[in-house]
């Protein structure tokens, strides 16, 4: 049996090593390193396979979620409604831009913000919604928007960890993760399901005039040369991620799959167990790229066995530790910890297990085996 990793990039590049190689040799040899061809050839080639009008490469999915908010014109002081238990970037660059952030509780079977909490969280101040499609599993859309559009809110998809789930709205309507909210982001960290070899990111909007104003904002704030008509940033994805990101693109849809079909085969064998809840699959197949393959171990031991598998040299993780409403820098005395019983209760009993597009049918049945046997 290979041994087994939380992510196996290595493994994956050994498929694609010969046209990532000559594509990033290219820009060696013309120095192209900013603003290549490569860069805009995969702008096209994702506003195709997402079907949505315009996006807008940058530097990293953080900076895709800062840049979508000063996009939008929000201003300190508006609140901005976003799930407790997900990964900070979400709540820090709300807090970076001085707007209000109002973390919420989460759904117990699909980890995505309560849709419940949103209604109850919504004030006059509020002006947007940040949903986070978690471990790949895509938000309730459609009940996301109605409340937005009820409360004339921004949604901005938080879509790191979902790129190429598609949602299905009740209408029979399909449409990719990404591409429902009035802008997403998305980071191409190389263990995300697209990752480059090297941080970089994105933002999308089917509005035009919103994605003129992001170019501009990405770009230090210049519609024009060196007329900076708004204070922007500099944030941009290089050529050479650009590169690797076309040749991953077309694989895009084949390396979800295979996540998928790595989760069933984990399903299967844990499925009855009675301290293991493993993930509900809420909408389609394509409803969840599997980011992470997430169990909640239930009236068990949790963090023995953790230590167990890591003992056999199984990795795992626990995806997230901490609510957010429990970091320091974002503590605020409205937060009751009445209001976030699900997201204190899970990050008791999360545990991730090894989730890549490499997994092998015998590695899956050792972690498994394992898992079984630790729990009895
Ligand atoms: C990875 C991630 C980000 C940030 O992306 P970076 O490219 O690392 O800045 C934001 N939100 C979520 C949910 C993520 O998983």
């Amino acid at each position: 049996m290979k041994k087994i990793q939380m992510v196996d990039l290595k493994s994956q590049y050994k498929d694609i090593k010969e046209e990532v190689n000559q594509s990033i040799q290219e820009i060696l040899e013309n120095s192209t390193f900013i603003n290549g061809p490569q860069v805009h050839s995969f702008q096209k080639n994702l506003e195709k396979y997402l079907g949505v009008k315009h996006v807008i490469p940058c530097a990293n999915g953080t900076d895709a979620l800062q840049i979508a908010m000063m996009g939008l014109g929000l201003k300190p002081g508006d609140e901005v409604i976003t799930a407790d238990f997900t990964f900070a970037a979400t709540v820090e660059v709300i807090g970076l831009l001085q707007l209000t952030p109002v973390l919420v509780d989460v759904d117990p079977k699909t980890f995505n913000i309560s849709v419940e909490a949103i209604k109850k969280a919504i004030t006059p101040k509020t002006k947007a919604i940040v949903p986070v499609h978690l471990f790949g599993q895509v938000a309730d859309m459609e009940e996301i928007l109605k409340i937005a559009e009820e409360h004339n809110l921004y949604v901005i998809e938080d879509n790191a960890q979902g790129i190429g789930g598609s949602y299905t709205f009740s209408d029979g309507k399909k449409v990719k993760t990404g591409a429902m909210g009035h802008v997403s982001a998305t980071s191409f960290f190389p263990s995300k399901n697209l990752g480059c070899y090297g941080d970089g990111g994105a933002i999308f909007t089917n509005d035009d005039e919103l994605a003129h104003i992001i170019r501009g904002i990405v770009n230090h704030g210049m519609y024009e040369r060196y007329h900076h008509d708004v204070i922007g940033v500099n944030s941009r994805l290089d050529s050479i991620q650009a590169a690797v990101l076309n040749v991953k693109l077309p694989q895009l849809d084949s390396y979800n799959t295979r996540r998928r079909s790595a989760a069933n085969q984990y399903s299967e064998a844990l499925k009855n167990h009675p301290n293991v809840i493993t993930p509900v699959i809420q909408g389609d197949d394509d409803s969840h790229v599997f980011h992470q393959y997430t169990l909640r171990i239930v009236n068990a031991d949790r963090n023995g066995l953790m230590a167990h598998l890591q003992s056999k040299e199984i990795p795992c993780a626990i995806y997230y530790p901490i609510p957010l409403h429990k970091q320091k820098a974002y503590l605020d005395s409205r937060y009751k910890e009445a209001d976030f019983p699900v997201t204190n209760q899970l990050v008791q009993e999360v545990l991730s297990l090894p989730m890549h597009s490499e997994l092998e049918p015998d590695q899956i049945k050792f972690i498994t085996d394992e898992i079984k046997s630790f729990l009895g």
